[in-house]
């Protein structure tokens, strides 16, 4: 468990410099296709999935995972289009819900945002994410 949180610390202070120079890219305008946003997407799901221990962080049931952005997409008429996505896509501002503890969520805030369940084979990726890089730092050793 240590060495996990070894590589979430390292993981996560990739992010923030991600998320850093994402928010200072003011120059970025909608529907603009970026390979670096597709990159801190995955940073952000897999420290959120990590955080939230691969569960539903309302029920802890670990069935039919989504991605629930607290940053709703109507905020982006009220800011900066890079500061917007910066503040969505920073892994903190992100909840890992099962997708009925999503739709409550959806009810009581307002439109339903489209979504995704989170495939098996991707929470496996990511969870071997974590193990990956702890059996080999402890080759290294
Ligand atoms: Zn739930």
């Amino acid at each position: 468990m240590v060495k996990q949180d070894k590589i979430f610390k390292e993981l996560l202070i990739r992010h923030k410099k991600s998320i850093g120079r994402l928010g200072s890219r003011i120059d970025l305008k909608r529907g603009e296709p970026t390979s670096f946003l597709g990159y801190i997407r995955k940073q952000s799901m897999k420290l959120a999935l990590y955080y939230a221990d691969f569960k539903c962080e309302s029920c802890a049931k670990d069935k039919t995972l989504t991605i629930h952005h607290m940053v709703r997409r109507d905020n982006r008429k009220f800011v900066m289009f890079c500061k917007y996505l910066a503040s969505r896509y920073y892994f903190f501002n992100i909840a890992i819900l099962c997708s009925k503890c999503h739709n409550k969520v959806d009810g009581i805030t307002g439109v339903p945002e489209g979504r995704m369940v989170l495939s098996k084979a991707k929470i496996k990726e990511i969870q071997r994410y974590f193990r990956i890089h702890q059996n080999a730092k402890k080759q290294v050793l």
